[in-house]
């Protein structure tokens, strides 16, 4: 299990790497999703790895403002769909095509943003309703109206009358990750709170919980980058 510590407000996170060969900490942020690493001495305390840090948040500040820039959506660049980068290439006919690992848009270039954002929130709508429900079968409670929107603040919300709700951007996160976030959106309508009692029940459902949320905490933000 990957360690993974958290430093100021609001939290950076930054992911542990304990190297036989470190002799000292170093950071370092990937240039592809921004994401942080922390490299340390294998045995070294955390605590340490902590201090180190925080005395570098103002640098990671830095970076991280400067990586995320907006990614403009373009024929012959990529975004991210179901957790992978996908070439988006120039289609025939009138509907965005998903194949053989392209995603294939009709039109002209600045309608290719639209037409893509229009097929992601369709796709997401999809997986979102067909993943709320067999959670929600699993634990044997109806749900209410699903609505896709594009949130900043969170990837789902769940109203005390069974109504779901979902960023759309989901799509861009790996399949498991969407799932995951149904499966904590349908837990809400037995506990509407973040309880002990209720991560017993996320863990009943989709026992592989943590690793799919510390996914969303370290790539989230990318998913906020593309310009739609
Ligand atoms: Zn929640």
């Amino acid at each position: 299990m990957a360690e993974q510590i958290e430093i100021g407000d609001p939290p950076i996170p930054v992911r542990i790497k304990r190297s036989a060969r470190a002799r000292r900490y170093s950071l370092r942020i990937s240039t592809k999703d921004g994401a942080i690493s922390l490299t340390m001495p294998r045995y070294a305390a955390l605590a340490a790895a902590v201090n180190f840090a925080r005395e570098q948040e103002g640098w990671m500040r830095k970076h991280l403002a400067k990586q995320l820039k907006p990614l403009p959506l373009v024929f012959g660049g990529s975004v991210l769909f179901d957790g992978e980068y996908r070439r988006i290439e120039p289609g025939t006919g009138r509907v965005v095509r998903f194949a053989d690992g392209v995603l294939y848009v009709p039109g002209k270039a600045d309608r290719l943003a639209g037409k893509l954002r229009a097929y992601f929130k369709t796709m997401a709508r999809e997986r979102m309703v067909n993943a709320s429900v067999h959670y929600a079968d699993m634990l044997e409670r109806p749900i209410g109206r699903v609505t896709l929107r594009d949130t900043r603040s969170r990837w789902g919300s769940c109203t005390s009358d069974g109504n779901l709700m979902y960023s759309w951007r989901l799509i861009m996160a790996p399949r498991q990750v969407q799932a995951y976030v149904a499966a904590h959106e349908v837990c809400h309508l037995i506990e509407m709170n973040h309880s002990d009692a209720y991560w017993a029940l996320v863990a009943g459902i989709f026992p592989d919980y943590k690793a799919k949320r510390g996914w969303l905490r370290l790539n989230g933000s990318i998913l906020h980058r593309y310009q739609f």
